[in-house]
């Protein structure tokens, strides 16, 4: 079974779309959270989630913020912006769906999903291999897919060390996944690694094997899109820098 892996698409239908059409023949799909905030489409984006084919979905941070599960005062005054239009935008029918997502699933016998982290679901973000190191105790598989920070990434814990690796992983290369990591794909909505395509992951069940990839999609039309909606200055910007 080849399984689609994404993440924080933050109401960006452009960019998923993009994703969608890219992603070529897929039998289920794992998005491990953040369907709204920042962009300007968060119903559009949650029903085409939803729609997906064997689909497995998480809560986000944005996503717990903008149902009020979740303080915003740990976000910036931006975000905080971003969450106040964004509940404002929701249908009740989209903010029944929000609700009923879980924040950590195993979802297969060899992995575990979670939006942040095993150990914080909601909030925690892996960023460095020691943080890492300390998560690989809150979870019992193989292998962690995670969310959140927005940048592609695996952190890699090796029998014989102490403290797990890092590695950015390359695009377009297929590699096979050995016991025990965390792995990010990156975000589709808002990549923050410089590089403004959005990025997605395809994982094969059976073998396996992963692809890490990448694709352009009309930031500008999005741009205006959140212009017309009058969303924060900064997160209009970002968008095409990747940032
Ligand atoms: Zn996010």
């Amino acid at each position: 079974m080849r399984v689609l892996l994404i993440s924080d698409v933050h109401a960006n239908l452009t960019a998923l779309e993009a994703v969608l059409n890219d992603a070529e023949a897929y039998e289920g799909v794992w998005f491990l959270g953040d369907l709204v905030g920042y962009g300007p489409d968060p119903n559009e984006c949650i029903e085409r989630i939803r729609a997906l084919p064997d689909l497995v979905a998480l809560m986000g941070n944005h996503d717990a913020a903008t149902l009020d599960q979740l303080s915003t005062d740990a976000f910036n005054e931006d975000a905080r912006q971003s969450v106040i239009w964004t509940r404002d935008a929701l249908s009740p029918e989209s903010v029944a769906y929000l609700g009923e997502l879980p924040d950590k699933v195993k979802v297969v016998d060899d992995v575990t999903l979670a939006h942040g982290s095993p150990r914080q679901p909601v909030w925690e973000y892996i960023l460095n291999a020691k943080t890492a190191t300390e998560n690989f105790f809150f979870f019992v598989t193989p292998f962690c897919f995670v969310g959140h920070t927005h940048l592609p990434r695996i952190f890699r814990l090796s029998d014989s060390r102490a403290q797990a690796d890092l590695f950015v992983p390359i695009e377009n290369a297929c590699f096979e996944l050995s016991p025990r990591l965390i792995l990010n794909p990156g975000s589709v909505g808002q990549p923050r690694d410089r590089d403004p395509r959005a990025a997605y992951a395809i994982f094969d069940l059976e073998t396996k094997m992963i692809e890490f990839r990448r694709v352009a999609y009309d930031v500008r039309g999005v741009q205006e899109r959140m212009r017309q909606a009058g969303l924060p200055e900064r997160h209009i910007n970002r968008l095409e820098a990747g940032w």
